[in-house]
């Protein structure tokens, strides 16, 4: 196979190469594909004229020849040599070369030996003494040649009378006459001059295109390369500027687009990482205070340091503490099914009203208990809405909940429900003592407190919220929330019917 010696390394190289072989081959092609042209133009300009030339020569010379004037025929001849500038040769009808002169040499004169029919072949003497017109190129010690020879015809002794015992025409003799080429190789030799010129000039272009195209090339992929490698450091923010449109510019698109997914990822990795840690010490200090309880008033009673009076109370305690640990567990459990995509809705056509009024006496209980006011309005006719009912009994028992639970006695807590843009609100307000604007936004978060140092007989573990949101969320609705602290707080839940 064919292979370049020289392998280079830089695209600058490697477009110097192939920039200056197609100049190469175009220069080539052009200079062949013109020596061709030009030479068989000069040559059949030339043929022709010497054609002519010949013939005249065998006209002028046909009298002399045949009464065999030797001075005569070498007097015209010359005279024609002159002339024509061509060299001249005379055959008599032995086809013996009886005179040659050639204007531009010194040896002249009758035939001598070694002179002899130099350029033609035995049968190009026998086609000419037929009677036929000869050209051919031969080629002389220096230059080529262009030799054209003419049969020297009788015309007298050939009668017009088909009689004649001539079977041929009568055929005296023949001129030769013979030029160098010169012109046209001092024309190609000119032209090939100016071709390596052109070429010259071809290679510096070749050169400078070259050397500009791989400027353009190079440099966006220096940057890609800077940057590739402030990636691999972990530095994502070395954006390239694109400026043109084509394949290097959809690259740097597609670069950039790359460094932002990696960073994405690598920051959704992080966040992931950071969960899993605060997930492990938020667990273990949920567990930690319930079970120590448990664990501190057993060891207590067991120790015979309670009172039988008291026994009640601190069995009690120990029995709300198991109920929290349980439930805590109940809760993580949901959560992470819900964040691997293990829980599935049972989704049935509920009726909201039933729901709402369910959810709502289950937590009326507790209101009344805590001297909570709970009002419930329920706009008339709502739809049916498609849904999991216990999954989302939960999300609206644990919003009253957490609004009986953060209201004081004497407050306010109220669920109105209304369907609008085809979507069921269900609104939860409370009086209560509100959230503050900065803690607002996280308190969806999982393990999120706002008051993480207030004990709450063992309740509320910062999931509730976690796990109503992807309820709610896994139900295609959304849930927000308003509050301004001392003055309370509204919790919306949007569920598409
Ligand atoms: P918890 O089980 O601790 O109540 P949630 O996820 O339900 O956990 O609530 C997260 C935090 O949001 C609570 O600790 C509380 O500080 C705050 N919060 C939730 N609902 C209310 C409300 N209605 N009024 C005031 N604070 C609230």
């Amino acid at each position: 196979m064919f292979k370049i010696p020289i392998r280079p390394r830089s695209l600058f190289g490697k477009l110097m190469l192939s920039h200056l072989l197609v100049v190469a081959l175009s220069f080539l092609v052009i200079g062949f594909y013109l020596t061709y042209l030009i030479e068989n133009y000069f040559f059949s300009a030339r043929e022709w004229e010497l054609t002519s030339q010949a013939q005249d020569a065998a006209y002028l010379i046909s009298e002399d020849l045949k009464e065999n004037d030797m001075e005569a025929v070498k007097k015209t001849a010359e005279t024609l040599a002159y002339s024509m500038n061509a060299k001249i040769r005379v055959l008599d009808e032995k086809r013996v070369s009886r005179y040659t002169f050639d204007p531009d040499a010194n040896t002249n004169g009758m035939n001598n030996e070694q002179d002899e029919l130099v350029g033609l072949e035995e049968r190009e003497i026998d086609h000419l003494f037929k009677g036929n017109m000869l050209t051919k190129k031969v080629y002389g010690p220096v230059l080529q040649r262009l030799l054209v020879a003419a049969p020297v015809i009788d015309e007298a002794g050939n009668p017009a009378n088909g009689e004649d015992n001539h079977e041929e025409p009568m055929i005296i003799g023949a001129v030769t006459l013979s030029v160098p080429l010169r012109g046209v190789e001092e024309t190609i030799a000119h032209i090939s001059r100016l071709i390596f010129y052109s070429g010259a000039v071809g290679v510096v272009i070749a050169v400078v295109f070259a050397f500009s195209l791989s400027k353009t090339l190079t440099s966006p992929l220096q940057k890609i390369n800077r940057a590739a490698l402030d990636m691999a450091a972990g530095n994502f923010q070395s954006k390239i500027k694109e400026e043109s449109d084509d394949e290097i510019g959809g690259l740097i698109k597609t670069f950039n687009y790359s460094a932002e997914q990696v960073e994405k990822y690598l920051e959704e990795q992080k966040r992931l990482e950071m969960l899993r840690r605060n997930l492990v010490a938020n667990v273990s200090h949920e567990l930690k205070a319930p079970l120590s309880s448990v664990r501190g008033f057993s060891e207590l009673m067991l120790d015979g340091y309670i009172e039988e009076a008291d026994k009640e109370k601190y069995l009690q305690m120990i029995l709300d503490n198991s109920v929290h640990l349980s439930r805590l567990v109940d809760d993580l459990l949901t959560l992470s099914h819900l964040e691997s995509g293990q829980l599935s809705l049972e989704k049935k056509e509920i009726s909201v009203e039933a729901l709402v009024r369910w959810s709502f006496e289950s937590v009326a209980p507790r209101g009344e208990a805590q001297g909570v006011n709970l009002n419930l309005d329920v706009e008339s006719s709502l739809p049916a809405l498609q849904g999991d009912r216990h999954r989302l009994h939960e999300v609206l028992v644990n919003l009253l909940e957490n609004a009986v639970q953060y209201t004081a006695e004497g407050g306010e807590v109220s669920l109105k429900v209304s369907c609008r843009n085809s979507q069921v609100i269900m609104e939860v307000k409370d009086t209560g003592r509100g959230i503050p604007a900065d803690e607002l936004p996280l308190i969806f978060e999982r393990f999120y407190k706002v008051d993480k140092s207030r004990r709450r007989n063992g309740q509320g573990s910062g999931l509730g919220l976690a796990i109503a949101r992807q309820l709610v969320e896994l139900h295609g609705g959304s849930i927000e929330v308003e509050s301004k602290e001392g003055e309370g707080s509204v919790f919306r839940v949007f569920l598409p019917l």
